[in-house]
């Protein structure tokens, strides 16, 4: 391993490796990127890959709008390991008070010039037949979101960040920082050796507040259960591939095609924290013990725009921190 470089990266999730290639592309490539299990083995692995511009920000609407430039550009260079879909999503409607949001959020989307534009009930049936539009007061159509495969986005990021001459060193742990008297970062200790470095980047996900303690800093985050079901294809009501992604707050989901079948993650109504005291650092490529009582708010969301989902036989509930 390296023992000196200008930048280190603490962990090698999608956020790691995207700052490594941001970074090497730029002509910052004395960067080595430390990541304490394999590549993705935190929370990036089991995430959905839902990618969506309308955001309630315009800083990370015109964030994602970079993104979906980029997924575009890199799918067009032949990375079709990214699994990029540009699907489209709607964002429905089921209360007045829903409608009148989303057009206000519609506008700031247009004032940065987002092509996002409120549909009726009819035409969001029109575009996912498969909903039930009983009580949908308007949603929101917006052409250019999709969803892609989280593993396939990173080590793609990682590969790119590895040929500018970023040096990527899995299953090593960051186990202290020094800095001197004034506060500057000196170097890092591993369970590898020691790397002299000025800049560190806390790249670490939940493990985040950890590394923010060892230089007495602290990162206000608390980890939280996300939990999402995959069922079967339907025979006979297979899903396109092309099925744009429907999220629909007001009762509880969001949803996308996956392998034919359906794939249902909520918005909790009351969620759930986990290891508030911190994650161990042996946490790895790990999920949490199915919770179908937390779940069950969602699922019955679902059902109530969704019927044909109770046909679907459940493959498995995903709980992810
Ligand atoms: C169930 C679920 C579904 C989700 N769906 C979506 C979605 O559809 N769209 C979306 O945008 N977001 C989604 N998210 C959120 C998204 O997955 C996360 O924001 C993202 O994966 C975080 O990536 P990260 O790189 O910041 O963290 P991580 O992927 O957790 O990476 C941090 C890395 O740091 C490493 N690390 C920690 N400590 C150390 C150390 N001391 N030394 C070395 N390495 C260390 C860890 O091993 C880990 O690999 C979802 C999250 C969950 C839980």
């Amino acid at each position: 391993m390296k023992e000196q470089a200008k930048v280190i990266i603490i962990g090698g999730g999608i956020t790691g490796c995207s700052i490594a290639w941001h970074l090497a592309k730029r002509g910052w490539t004395d960067v080595l990127l430390l990541e304490k299990g394999e590549l993705t083995s935190g929370t990036t692995f089991h995430s959905v890959g839902l990618v969506s511009q309308f955001r309630t920000s315009p800083a990370l609407m015109q964030l994602m709008n970079y993104s979906i430039g980029l997924y575009d550009q890199l799918k067009a260079e032949g990375a079709d390991g990214i699994g990029w879909h540009k699907v489209g999503s709607l964002r429905l409607a089921s209360s007045p008070d829903r409608l009148k949001a989303l057009q206000r959020q519609v506008s700031r989307a247009r004032g940065i010039g987002l092509d996002v534009g409120t549909i009726t009930a009819k035409e969001a049936l029109d575009i996912v037949p498969f909903i039930n539009p009983d009580g949908i007061e308007g949603a929101v159509h917006i052409p250019d979101d999709g969803w892609m495969d989280p593993n396939g986005i990173t080590l793609e990021f990682a590969k790119r960040a590895r040929e500018l001459g970023v040096a990527i060193k899995t299953n090593c742990r960051i186990t202290g920082i020094t800095t001197d008297g004034s506060g500057a970062v000196t170097h890092v200790e591993t369970n590898k050796g020691t790397v002299q470095t000025a800049i560190v980047i806390n790249a670490a996900g939940q493990w985040a507040p950890r590394l923010s303690a060892m230089v007495g800093a602290l990162t206000p985050m608390v980890p939280m259960m996300h939990q999402y079901v995959t069922t079967r294809h339907i025979p006979g009501h297979e899903l396109p591939e092309q099925t744009p992604v429907v999220r629909d707050p007001d009762n509880l989901f969001y949803l996308r095609e996956e392998v034919g079948g359906f794939l249902v993650g909520g918005f909790e109504l009351e969620p759930k924290t986990w290891a508030t005291d911190g994650v161990a650092w042996d946490f790895t490529q790990q999920l949490l013990p199915e919770d179908w009582e937390l779940f069950e708010p969602v699922m019955e969301g679902a059902l109530r725009r969704i019927p044909l989902i109770e046909r679907a036989e459940v493959i498995k509930l995903i709980n992810g921190p």
